[in-house]
C-alpha cells in the first residue's frame, strides 16, 4: 500500500492527483489540483477527493518561481500530506514513438529514448520530460512510470497510419499517430465495464475538449482517430486549426512570407474556435454569445466532428455506440444536440431531457446507436499503470 502522485506537465500548467493504491485493484483518489500561469504569477490550487480546497497558493514575479522550483515545491508539500514517501510518480508523456506502446518505467536510457522524440512534439514533449527530470532532482531513486498519449493507437492498421509520402519519411517516423490515448483507453475501459456488449463493438469516442479527437474503436481497441502526425490535426480545437490543405501552410510561407514560428503560432494558438470566432477559445462564452461568428464558429466544430464520424464509421465498417467526453463532451448538451442532429442518417437519435440531465446515456430506445457521456479521467488511468508497473516490479508494499 502506498501513495501515488500522477503529473501532466505542460508548458504553462502542471496538473496534478494523487492516489493511493493497494498495489492491485481500483487507486482511491485522494487529492488534485492544478499549478496554472507558469512562468508568470503561478497559482496552485488543490482539492481533496470530495472537491473542498485543501491547499492555495499564488507566487509573484519577485518570487522567480520555475517549473522545477514549484515541483519541488509540490513533493515536498505531498509527502508531508502523506506523511511517508510516494511510491512512484505517473507521467502523462505525449509521445511514445515507434518503441513506445506500453507505459514504461522510466531510466536514463528511456528517457535518452523520448528526448529524441521532442521534434516529434516540440510544444509538449520537452515539458513532460523535464517534469520527470524535475523529480528525478529531488528524489532520484523514486520509481518514475511513463504514460503515453499516442500508445493506445500504436496497434492500429498500417492503412490507418501511413502518410501518403515517399516511404523514407515513413520510416523515420513520419506517419500517423494519434493522441488523447490515455482518455481513450480510460473510456474503453470503462465503457467494458458498463456496457460490454457495445464495448465489443464499433465504437467512436470523441474526446472534446481544448484539444478535440475522434477515436475509432473495435473490441475496444483503437482502430482509426482523426489527429495525426501532430495534435493539429483532425477536428476543429479552441485554438488549432485541425485537419488543413498543407497547400494553404505553403500559401503562408510562400505569398504571405511568414516565418516557421509564426505559421506554428498561427496554427496551434489563433486559429480553431478562436480564430474562426475571433472572440474566445471557451466553448461556453460561444455557446452565449449572440455573436454570429461564435455560432459559425460552433457549426463549423459540428461539422467537422460529423464529417470526420463519417469517416471513422467507414474505417469501423459501421457503428454501434458514440460516447462523449472532455470539457465540451461532458459539458456542453448544445453540442451533444447539434452532432446527433447531423448524425440522424446514421441512426443516431438522442433524447433531449437525458440530455440535458447529461444521463448517462442520452440515446432514445429506438435509436440505431446508443450514444453515451462518459466523463473521462487521465489521471486514474496514470495511476492504474503505475500501479501496475510498480506491483510488477515488486516495489509496492
Ligand atoms: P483540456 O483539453 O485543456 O483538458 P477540457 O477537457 O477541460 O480541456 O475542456 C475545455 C473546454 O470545455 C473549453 O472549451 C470549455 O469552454 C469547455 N467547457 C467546460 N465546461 C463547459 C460547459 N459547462 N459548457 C460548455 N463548454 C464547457
Amino acid at each position: 500500500m502506498g501513495e501515488i502522485l500522477c503529473l501532466n506537465a505542460g508548458s504553462s500548467s502542471l496538473k496534478f492527483a494523487l492516489f493511493a493504491s493497494e498495489g492491485s485493484g481500483e487507486p482511491q483518489s485522494l487529492a488534485s489540483g492544478k499549478i496554472e500561469n507558469i512562468g508568470i504569477e503561478p497559482h496552485l490550487v488543490a482539492h481533496d477527493a470530495s472537491g473542498k480546497t485543501i491547499a492555495e497558493q499564488r507566487w509573484t514575479k519577485a518570487d522567480k518561481a520555475t517549473h522545477e522550483t514549484l515541483l519541488a515545491d509540490l513533493l515536498e508539500r505531498i509527502q508531508k500530506q502523506v506523511g511517508k514517501d510516494l511510491i512512484g510518480v505517473g507521467h502523462r508523456v505525449v509521445h511514445g514513438g515507434m518503441d513506445f506502446a506500453a507505459p514504461v518505467r522510466i531510466d536514463d536510457d528511456v528517457l535518452a529514448r523520448l528526448d529524441a522524440l521532442c521534434p516529434l512534439a516540440p510544444l509538449h514533449q520537452p515539458h513532460n520530460l523535464s517534469a520527470i527530470r524535475a523529480v528525478r532532482a529531488v528524489q532520484p531513486s523514486l520509481p518514475q512510470i511513463a504514460c503515453f498519449d499516442t500508445g493506445f493507437h500504436h496497434e492500429q492498421p498500417a492503412v490507418a497510419t501511413r502518410l501518403a509520402l515517399p516511404r523514407a519519411l515513413d520510416a523515420e517516423g513520419v506517419r500517423r499517430y494519434g493522441f488523447h490515448g490515455i482518455s481513450y483507453e480510460y473510456i474503453a475501459r470503462q465503457l467494458g465495464e458498463i456496457d460490454p456488449l457495445v464495448s465489443g463493438g464499433r465504437v467512436i469516442a470523441a474526446h472534446l475538449g481544448n484539444g478535440a479527437s475522434l477515436c475509432a474503436m473495435k473490441d475496444g481497441r483503437s482502430i482509426d482517430t482523426t489527429m495525426g502526425f501532430t495534435a493539429l490535426d483532425g477536428l476543429v480545437m479552441g485554438t488549432r486549426c485541425g485537419a488543413l490543405d498543407p497547400g494553404a501552410v505553403l500559401y503562408l510561407f510562400q505569398e504571405k512570407g511568414m516565418s516557421t514560428n509564426a505559421v506554428e503560432h498561427l496554427l496551434y494558438n489563433e486559429s480553431g474556435l478562436l480564430g474562426v470566432s475571433g472572440i474566445s477559445s471557451d466553448m461556453r462564452a460561444l455557446i452565449e454569445s449572440d455573436d454570429p461568428h461564435a455560432k459559425e464558429s460552433v457549426d463549423l466544430f459540428v461539422y467537422h466532428i460529423a464529417r470526420q464520424t463519417g469517416a471513422l464509421a467507414s474505417s469501423l465498417g459501421g457503428l454501434d455506440a458514440f460516447v462523449f467526453t472532455a470539457g465540451i463532451g461532458e459539458n456542453a448538451p448544445e453540442v451533444r444536440s447539434l452532432v446527433a442532429q447531423r448524425l440522424s442518417w446514421l441512426g443516431v437519435e438522442i433524447d433531449e431531457d437525458a440530455n440535458r440531465r447529461r444521463a448517462p446515456v442520452i440515446s432514445t430506445s429506438s435509436s440505431r446507436i446508443t450514444v453515451r457521456v462518459i466523463p473521462t479521467d487521465e489521471e486514474r488511468m496514470i495511476a492504474i499503470h503505475t500501479a501496475e508497473l510498480l506491483a510488477h516490479a515488486g516495489t509496492a508494499s
